[in-house]
């Protein structure tokens, strides 16, 4: 890969506007340290989501791709990597993270062009992935085990091992974050890696393969299977040579990724869907509050698993804030994400389809469209998959919009009498991603939090935290927990060793 700084990274992103398309694009999977043609040289196309238009080529995989890759990360493991120093992998994992940041304006270019994100949002990841690599980089030779007290007839100790050759299934919302997150801890764990990027953003995993292999990573660790999910994704979870899946995508899906691993018990994390509640209480600070609503739904075009997609204002502030609210989504400018728009266009013809559909049937249900309700395109050109920001109100809490996952800039809202009906409101859906709270009652703040049925809560700032914070689902967001030292759990097995000394 050539290398680019952050300041040519204005050639770049002008290049990239000009000809609609990035040179020297990863072609073909990477298997065994190197891109390789697949199986049956078949190719997809790669759709720019902020022209609507194919800018690229990449490989379309099948079984006997996967199973190229599984044997290389098998052999990868037992050979080399669960037996590499632990000291040796976190310096792997630590020249990983310079190079990502060494490529950081290529990498979101190709982010941006491939999912259609802002750039600047693109450029967050990117260095979140570097981050990633960083802090898992620290925690290679820190996986400690216990001793127990058994007395002193015996020594019982236990120690933690590589779960193996993991499976990694990343969506499209997030491509680059999405792969370093299970990336980074598998490898500090000493496992190896098969992955399968969605089809829609196929590019960026294939880079981090390749800039893993750059940073010394030994040949077979990190495997990168292209394709769709019947015909790439479905033969690498069903494949008895893997032993753990790392799943993040729609809730249909993972119902099948869970189902493929039960015939051999194999181990899953589930990251899925969401519809996270944003509890605005009357004591807030109005400014802070509206800001983080807006961010929670329309960064990334609402295409985030924990987008604040649900807001719960208390009745009392109800009108100024929604007047407000609405005021600042439609002034947010649109446009091709190279272009740095405050929102980007969505992934596809399909989701623009779907988010439209969940809003005309809101309407006709006698939803108030407060800001937005429209598909429409780039300003500029006239083309692309656009929708505008939404807001949806007078809703009441069994409507669709309320309970379904849109996955686009979407806000449904619904009112609260007081902080135990906006708990209420919280809990009642079948998702337990993430959740906001913005209140300056101390109290109230931790008693919600303590309360509300999800993974993670933020306080005051909606997606507040970083790498350090475990993050994860309950109910039908799905189980396990990625990022921090728990996350790096999830890529190790416990061995507990108890032996007679006298
Ligand atoms: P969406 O419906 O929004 O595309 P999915 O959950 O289907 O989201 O996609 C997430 C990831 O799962 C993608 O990489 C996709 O290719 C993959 N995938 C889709 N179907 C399957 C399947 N049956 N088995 C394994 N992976 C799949």
């Amino acid at each position: 890969m050539t290398t680019s700084t952050e300041t040519s990274g204005t050639d770049l992103v002008t290049e990239a506007l000009r000809t609609g398309t990035l040179a020297g694009l990863p072609e073909g999977h990477f298997i065994n340290g190197g891109f390789v043609r697949p199986a049956h040289n078949r190719r997809m196309e790669s759709f720019d989501p902020g022209r609507g238009e194919a800018f690229a080529e990449f490989a379309a995989g099948t079984a006997e791709d996967v199973d190229d890759a599984v044997a290389s990360a098998r052999h990868a493991f037992e050979t080399v990597w669960r037996d590499t120093l632990p000291v040796e992998r976190g310096r792997i994992l630590m020249r990983a993270s310079r190079l990502i940041q060494d490529n950081l304006e290529r990498l979101a270019v190709a982010e941006t062009l491939d999912s259609g994100k802002p750039i600047a949002e693109a450029r967050g990841d990117v260095r979140g992935a570097a981050r990633t690599f960083e802090y898992y980089a620290g925690a290679c030779d820190k996986l400690e085990g216990e001793s127990f007290p058994l007395g002193p007839d015996y020594l019982a100790y236990s120690i933690h091992e590589p779960v193996g050759v993991t499976a990694h299934i990343i969506p499209w919302n997030f491509p680059i974050s999405t792969a370093a997150r299970g990336f980074a801890p598998a490898l500090a764990a000493g496992c190896a890696i098969v992955a399968k990027p969605a089809e829609q953003t196929p590019f960026t995993a294939l880079m981090l393969a390749e800039i893993l292999s750059q940073a010394g990573l030994p040949d077979g660790v990190c495997n990168v299977v292209t394709g769709t999910g019947a015909e790439a994704g479905a033969p690498l979870t069903r494949h008895p040579g893997i032993d753990h899946i790392t799943f993040t995508g729609s809730v249909a899906t993972g119902r099948q990724v869970m189902k493929a691993a039960a015939d051999d018990i194999t181990r899953v994390v589930l990251e899925l869907g969401g519809k996270s509640p944003v509890v605005v209480l009357k004591d807030c600070d109005l400014d802070q509050a509206i800001a983080g609503v807006l961010g929670a739904i329309y960064e990334n075009a609402g295409q985030i698993c924990s987008a604040g997609s649900r807001l719960i204002i208390e009745r009392p502030i109800q009108d100024e804030f929604l007047a407000a609210l609405a005021a600042r989504a439609k002034a947010l400018s649109l446009g091709h994400g190279l272009r740095g728009p405050d929102v980007g266009p969505v992934n596809s013809a399909a989701q623009l389809d779907k988010i439209a559909g969940f809003v005309a049937r809101a309407r006709q249900q006698g939803a108030e469209i407060l800001a937005g309700g429209k598909a429409t395109t780039d300003p500029e050109t006239g083309k692309g998959w656009f929708y505008e920001p939404t807001i949806v109100a007078r809703l009441s809490p069994r409507d669709e919009i309320v309970q379904e996952e849109v996955f686009g800039p979407v806000l449904a809202v619904q009112s609260a009498e007081d902080a135990d009906h906006a708990l209420a409101l919280a809990n009642d859906s079948q998702y337990g991603l993430v959740a906001g709270v913005y209140t300056s009652d101390l109290g109230t703040a931790h008693r919600l939090a303590r309360r509300i049925d999800a993974g993670q809560v933020f306080i005051n700032e909606y997606f507040a935290g970083g790498i350090e914070v475990p993050f994860g689902g309950n109910k039908k967001s799905g189980f396990g927990r990625e990022k921090g030292l728990e996350g790096l759990k999830s890529y190790c097995k416990t061995k507990s060793v108890a032996a007679r000394i006298t």
